[in-house]
C-alpha cells in the first residue's frame, strides 16, 4: 500500500512538473508571439450607474495562440509577472490601447477613456513615466483619456519610487485607479500619498449582492460595499463595482451610491464598437 501511495505521489508530482514546464514554455514564447502579432485587446465598458453612459473601457489582453487557440490572461499573465516578461507585454498593451483609443470619437457625447492594467513590476520600473509620456506623445491620446489600474499590492512596498512616478503621471492628467480594492492588505496609507481618482471594488463583494437582499451574508457584503463607497466619496474618489452580472446587483449598487459598474450585465469584453472609430 505504501509503495502504491508513493507511486501515486510521484505521478502527481510528474503531472505538476509537466504543468509547470508547460507554463514556462508558454511564458518563454511571449517575445516571439509579440513579434508575430498574436496578442490583441478586448475592451469592457465601465458604465455610469446614474445615466448609463459608457465612461470608459478596460483593455483586457488576449493571446491568439497558433496551437492552443484563444488564451485568457489568467493562463499567462501570472508567469509573465514572475519572469519579468510582463514588462514588454504590458508595454505593448499600453501602446496598443492608447493607439486604438486615440481613434475613437463620439460627437455629442463624452469619448470613453481607456483603462490599462499595470503589473507591479511595471509600476516599480524606473522608466514608467518616460514610457507613458512617450506613448501619449506618439499616439496623441489626451492624458485625461488614459486610466492606469494599479493593485494595492503594488503600493505596499516601502519604496517611494512608484508613488512619485504615479504622482507625476497624475499631474499630467492621467487617471489612477486602484484595482481589486478591498482584497489586498488593509493599509490605506497609500490613499493619502497617492493621487488616486478611482477605486475599483473587487467582484467578490459584488457577487454577494446576487443573493436575496434579506440573506444575512448578502447584507454584510452590501454593508461592506456601502462603507467602501462612503470612504471613497469622503476622499473625493469615484467607485466602480466589478463583476456586475445582473440588473438586481446594479440596482442595489445604485442605491448604495456606487458611481459606475463593470460586468456582463453591461457588456462582455469585446472589440470596440465600429461606431467609435473615426
Ligand atoms: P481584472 O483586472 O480584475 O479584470 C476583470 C476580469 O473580470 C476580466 O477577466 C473580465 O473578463 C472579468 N469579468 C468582467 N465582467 C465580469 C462578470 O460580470 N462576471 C465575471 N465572473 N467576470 C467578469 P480577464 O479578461 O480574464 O482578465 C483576468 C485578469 O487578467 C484581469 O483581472 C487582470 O488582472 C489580468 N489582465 C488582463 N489584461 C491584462 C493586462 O494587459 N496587463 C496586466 N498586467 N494584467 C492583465
Ligand atoms: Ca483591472
Ligand atoms: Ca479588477
Amino acid at each position: 500500500a505504501k509503495a502504491a501511495g508513493g507511486a501515486r505521489w510521484s505521478l502527481y508530482d510528474a503531472d505538476r512538473n509537466r504543468r509547470e514546464l508547460a507554463r514556462y514554455a508558454l511564458s518563454a514564447a511571449i517575445p516571439a508571439a509579440l513579434e508575430r502579432g498574436e496578442f490583441y485587446l478586448d475592451y469592457q465598458p465601465l458604465t455610469s450607474l446614474c445615466d448609463g453612459t459608457v465612461l470608459g473601457v478596460e483593455a483586457l489582453v488576449r493571446w491568439r495562440h497558433p496551437v492552443l487557440g484563444e488564451l485568457r490572461p489568467d493562463s499567462f499573465i501570472g508567469l509573465a509577472e514572475e519572469t519579468g516578461l510582463i514588462v514588454p507585454l504590458g508595454g505593448w498593451v499600453l501602446a496598443e490601447a492608447c493607439r486604438e483609443a486615440a481613434t475613437w470619437s463620439g460627437p455629442g457625447r463624452v469619448t470613453p477613456f481607456v483603462s490599462v492594467n499595470l503589473a507591479v513590476r511595471q509600476v516599480h520600473r524606473p522608466g514608467l513615466v518616460h514610457e507613458v509620456r512617450a506613448v501619449l506623445d506618439r499616439t496623441g491620446l489626451p492624458p485625461e483619456r488614459l486610466q492606469l489600474e494599479v493593485t494595492e499590492s503594488a503600493m505596499m512596498s516601502a519604496v517611494e519610487e512608484p508613488v512619485r512616478a504615479l504622482r507625476v503621471l497624475a499631474d499630467l492628467g492621467v487617471r489612477i485607479a486602484i484595482d481589486d480594492f478591498g482584497t489586498g492588505y488593509c493599509n490605506l496609507a497609500y490613499l493619502r500619498d497617492l493621487p488616486v481618482t478611482e477605486l475599483k471594488v473587487a467582484g467578490e463583494f459584488v457577487a454577494g449582492l446576487r443573493a436575496p437582499a434579506d440573506d444575512p451574508a448578502s447584507r454584510t457584503d452590501e454593508r461592506i460595499l456601502a462603507s467602501l463607497v462612503s470612504l471613497a466619496h469622503a476622499l473625493d474618489l469615484t467607485v466602480t463595482a466589478e463583476g456586475v452580472e445582473t440588473a438586481g446587483q446594479a440596482d442595489r449598487l445604485r442605491a448604495i451610491g456606487c458611481d459606475a459598474a463593470q460586468g456582463w450585465h453591461f457588456g462582455r469584453p469585446a472589440p470596440p464598437p465600429a461606431s467609435w472609430s473615426t
